[in-house]
């Protein structure tokens, strides 16, 4: 499912609504961040590096940023069983 769209609906009732809660300690609230990506100048042909801030949403109590709102999934998590 794509949330935008979502966002976009204009009549939404309050019981269509369904809270995001943290997969790792079942927190609620989300804090609004920063992440920051770098682009590389030889991508964007100026002659620096481009910062391109995008907002993320992470947890309030554990820090843990849902799958849903990572803005660019990072294979920091590639599991191999030892
Ligand atoms: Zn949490």
């Amino acid at each position: 499912m794509n949330y935008k769209e979502t966002m976009n609906k204009p009549n939404i009732k309050p019981s269509d609504m369904k809270p995001i809660v943290c997969e790792d300690c079942g927190g609620m609230y989300f804090r609004q961040v920063m992440a920051i990506n770098k682009v590389s100048k030889f991508l964007t042909g100026q002659d620096k590096d481009t910062m391109v801030p995008v907002p993320v949403f992470r947890c309030d109590d554990c820090g843990s940023i849902p799958d849903e709102f990572q803005p660019i999934k990072l294979k920091k998590n590639d599991r191999k069983d030892t």
